[in-house]
């Protein structure tokens, strides 16, 4: 086995490699495997994490101009739960669907106040 033939460049292409990996291993040891999440704090819960969460989600992270040596910093991250990700991962989403807009029967949105 010769050290020089190891693939150098396929740790790169990947997103998710060995880095991520480091950083995941750091952020649960550092939270020491708890969820951080604000439910779990807020009710003193002590439920095992098992996975890492970004506190600012990359989609809002993004948006506000963040880089991504920011967004992916242990900073940015969080010990959470299997289940309390889900519930956050909705919550976000929920958030983030722009208000409903009212719809005429024409097809054009109603202008709010204006209808009357
Ligand atoms: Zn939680």
């Amino acid at each position: 086995m010769s050290r020089s033939n190891w693939p150098t460049e396929s740790r790169h292409k990947r997103g998710y490699g060995a880095e991520w990996d480091k950083v995941r291993k750091l952020v649960l040891e550092r939270d020491e495997r708890l969820c951080q999440c604000r439910h779990c704090k807020a009710e003193g819960r002590t439920t095992i994490a098992t996975e890492v969460d970004h506190i600012v989600s990359r989609a809002t992270a993004r948006s506000l101009g963040w880089s991504k040596t920011r967004t992916e910093h242990p900073n940015n991250l969080q010990a959470i739960n299997t289940h309390c990700h889900a519930r956050k991962t909705q919550e976000e989403q929920a958030k983030t669907v722009k208000p409903k807009r009212h719809i005429g029967l024409d097809g054009f949105p109603i202008a709010e106040g204006g209808g009357e």
